[in-house]
């Protein structure tokens, strides 16, 4: 979402006569868009400006301006600890952004625009076209969250549900496959709670995007096992556009651990909704969040993580340490020994580190559907994810391949990524 967040922000400086620069010794405005998910973000922040000031420090002063969730988390206090600083924008306040830069010639005025105005950021922001052109691209859908769950910060720098309606985010979609799009992941902190008026749902939206011709695949992310109904399950059978994988966070396979983290589901709940998505589609894979060493985990809780991730072979999953943020409930639990959880991080990467391999071995000397997004740096090789959203490096196509989708036999692999070549015929295979 900040990805998608930050083209917007893009889009919002360009229509207003400023060009993107890789280059931050010779700049204007400054925008540190941030994520307050992890610990020490806050510091990083202050740690860049730290090196921006020393850049210009014969210079004139860029513009600085820290937008996204430490910005909501931290608001005044980020001015007042760092002058340098000239705007804190929180994620529901990127449309004023056009009133700043007109605002900007009062040099000793400065912004804090830190409020919930999310319906008034959605009217301005669907004025201006989204200039993203890329192969796969970001349709935020939903923001903000109701869950609550004792760990995370979400529901208070982004703030309650809100869903777009489907109108604008179908124009959306329309202008981003004109631009060039072929692949759409439609955005939300909660996606799958996407609910507009009451009226459609997202299996709803789902097959209102899959009508555009041009387009070939659909993806979603993050959903919670909560919002996982059974219109969204059976949109598996009826959209063939829909990618067959699912990443659906369950962050601890203890019943225990969830209670504490205030999750709203059980272990059982939620190997019933993999078993319904299997029945329907065997093929469909699942990815997942986990945390490490949550407060009060005991080895057997810890154990039946283990389990769990056995019993659903996760592929392309996320996993950290327990990393208390201020403010929320679970910050104010007992904390796991530190040596106690990176034991436990080791044993549960390792673990999803082998079924990644051997998931990934098991594609060898196969052929699968890759869409090709780019060519790579070393301008020899491309680019491109199987359906289970694997990469893949290709060797033997050119640019007009990009944007396609084409069969590849797989060669080889390593633990992250797939190498192979475009296929053209069964010999080719068997070979
Ligand atoms: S459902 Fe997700 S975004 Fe919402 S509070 Fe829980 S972890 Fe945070």
């Amino acid at each position: 979402m900040n990805e998608y967040d930050s083209n917007r922000i893009s889009d919002l400086f360009k229509a207003n006569g400023y060009l993107e620069s890789s280059d931050s010794q010779d700049i204007s405005c400054y925008i540190l868009n941030t994520c307050h998910i992890r610990e020490k973000a806050t510091e990083k922040v202050y740690s860049d400006i730290g090196r921006l000031k020393k850049n210009y420090r014969n210079k004139s002063k860029p513009f600085v301006f820290i937008t996204g969730c430490v910005a909501q988390a931290e608001n005044e206090e980020m001015i007042r600890r760092e002058p340098y600083i000239d705007a804190v924008i929180g994620p529901q306040s990127y449309q004023n952004i056009p009133n700043i830069l007109s605002s900007l010639n009062n040099k000793a005025k400065k912004f804090n625009l830190t409020d919930f105005e999310v319906i008034d950021k959605f009217d301005k922001l669907n004025s201006l076209k989204n200039s993203d052109t890329n192969v796969s691209a970001f349709v935020t859908i939903q923001e903000g969250c109701d869950k609550f769950c004792n760990f995370c910060v979400v529901p208070y720098t982004r703030g309650s549900e809100y869903s777009r309606s489907p109108e604008e985010i179908l124009k959306e979609v329309d202008h981003l496959v004109l631009n060039g799009a072929k692949e759409i992941t439609l955005l939300g902190q909660n996606v799958n709670a996407y609910s507009y008026k009451k009226k459609t749902n997202l299996s709803d939206l789902i097959l209102k995007v899959g009508k555009n011709k041009k387009l070939k695949r659909i993806r979603y992310t993050t959903s919670h096992p909560k919002d996982m109904t059974d219109d969204l399950i059976n949109c598996y059978k009826h959209e063939k556009k829909l990618m067959p994988i699912i990443h659906l966070p369950v962050q601890s396979g203890s019943n225990v651990v969830l209670k504490n983290m205030n999750r709203k589901h059980s272990r059982e709940e939620y190997l019933d909704i993999i078993s319904k998505l299997k029945k329907i589609n065997p093929e469909i894979s699942f990815s997942s969040d986990f945390i490490v060493g949550y407060p009060g985990e005991s080895e057997k809780d810890f154990n039946d993580t283990i389990s769990l991730i056995k019993k659903v072979n996760f592929i392309n999953s996320f996993s950290f340490i327990y990393s208390p943020r201020p403010g929320t409930p679970a910050s104010r639990m007992k904390m796991v020994d530190i040596k106690i959880q990176k034991k436990r991080l080791i044993i549960l990467q390792n673990l999803l580190e082998k079924i990644q391999i051997k998931k990934n071995n098991d594609k060898i000397k196969k052929v699968e559907e890759v869409l090709v997004e780019n060519r790579l740096k070393n301008q020899t090789q491309y680019f491109g994810r199987t359906k289970d959203l694997t990469p893949v490096i290709l060797n033997n196509i050119g640019d007009d391949e990009i944007g396609n989708i084409i069969k590849v036999r797989i060669d080889k692999c390593d633990k992250k990524s797939l190498f192979g070549r475009k296929y053209s015929s069964e010999r080719e295979v068997a070979a």
